[in-house]
């Protein structure tokens, strides 16, 4: 991982802050309507020192350019490209700042190469989606397989959605087949109400709104099946979806840790008829959701849901901000220009 604090940050920031909170005598009861309760010069104070923190810890400072905030958690470095590849690059066109966080680096995922060498080549196939999307990526070095929802993993995933000053929060849902999925579903419910707490990770500044999270869609049925609070058209974006599946190269085209593939294109043509099987797959997949969802379509497009091809849908966490559709709306600024 490249979490961009240290310990010497950490404890000065936490001192700090503490500090601060102390000489204005208040009582801090972890709730998210504390700085309500204080006053103007209070509040000044405990910004200044908290941004204080951040410098401390070596941040890059967030443009204020209006434009939203996204960031995405996968298990592996493939996740969010399948799942939200398309509103990435409309994002992205629009000038929005979208990063995506694998948080296992995918070293067991492929039948033939594992370790070290394949955490490099799946972290390799990530940036290139990236650059296609036009979005920043991430790949912390845990083990593949091996993500548990532990305390420093949850300290990890606050501090990136803070440092990332997110508007929104992606991820799997906990109820998912993948304990990876599964865990890392959970790390992000865990960091939902951290986020805005000022003394977990006092080294980081608290957001002072808490983000929308989102569920990437999944067919998993127990305990509750998947909603469609969002569904989006990604027609526009399609071809540049389709780039990052080939481009992710180890787990589609070669066929990742466990698809009966045990042997690889050997001549030209069978490599683009390989090439062309992979993209026939992923096109029909992507017009499943529109499928699935064109009830739901037409409550964001109206008459025009009839014609959508390809989709991403996504359910609204009960955790987090609780977005009207009006807000919905400015955070998916995409709807009526498809
Ligand atoms: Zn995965």
């Amino acid at each position: 991982m490249t979490c961009r604090s240290s310990l010497v940050p950490f404890l000065a920031g936490a001192v700090v802050a503490t500090v601060v909170w102390f000489a204005a005598g208040l009582a801090h009861d972890s709730t998210p309507h504390v700085s309500a309760d204080v006053g103007a010069p209070v509040q000044e104070a405990i910004v200044l020192e908290q941004t204080a923190a951040a410098v401390a810890a070596n941040l890059a400072p967030v443009p204020d350019d209006g434009k939203l905030r996204i960031i995405c958690f996968g298990a592996h470095p493939d996740d969010c490209e399948l799942r939200a590849a398309g509103v990435a690059a409309k994002w992205a066109g629009q000038g929005h700042h979208v990063k995506f966080v694998s948080l296992t680096n995918g070293d067991i995922g492929h039948w033939q190469m594992a370790g070290g060498p394949l955490a490099q080549r799946r972290t390799a196939e990530v940036e290139r989606c990236a650059e296609i999307l036009g979005i920043e990526s991430q790949v912390l070095d845990i083990h593949d397989g091996e993500l548990l929802p532990t305390l420093e993993n949850r300290r990890t995933i606050t501090r990136l959605i803070r440092e990332w000053d997110a508007d929104i929060v992606m991820c799997h849902r906990p109820n998912d087949y993948h304990p990876d999925h599964r865990n890392a579903g959970l790390l992000i419910q865990d960091a939902a109400y951290m986020v805005i707490v000022p003394f977990f990770c006092p080294d980081v500044p608290p957001l002072s709104k808490n983000p929308v999270f989102l569920y990437y869609e999944d067919r998993f049925q127990k305990p509750n099946p998947f909603s469609a609070d969002i569904v989006v058209s990604i027609d526009d974006v399609l071809e540049k979806k389709l780039a990052c599946t080939e481009a992710l190269e180890s787990q589609f085209y070669e066929g990742g840790c466990c698809s009966g593939t045990t042997e690889l294109p050997q001549t030209p043509e069978e490599r683009t008829a390989r090439q062309q099987q992979v993209e026939d797959g992923f096109r029909r997949r992507f017009a499943r959701t529109a499928d699935r969802f064109r009830e739901e379509l037409a409550e964001w497009y109206g008459e025009a849901a009839e014609d959508v091809g390809s989709a991403e849908a996504f359910e609204i966490c009960e955790y987090g901000r609780q977005p009207s559709k009006d807000e919905l709306r400015e955070l998916f600024p995409f709807f009526g220009d498809d």
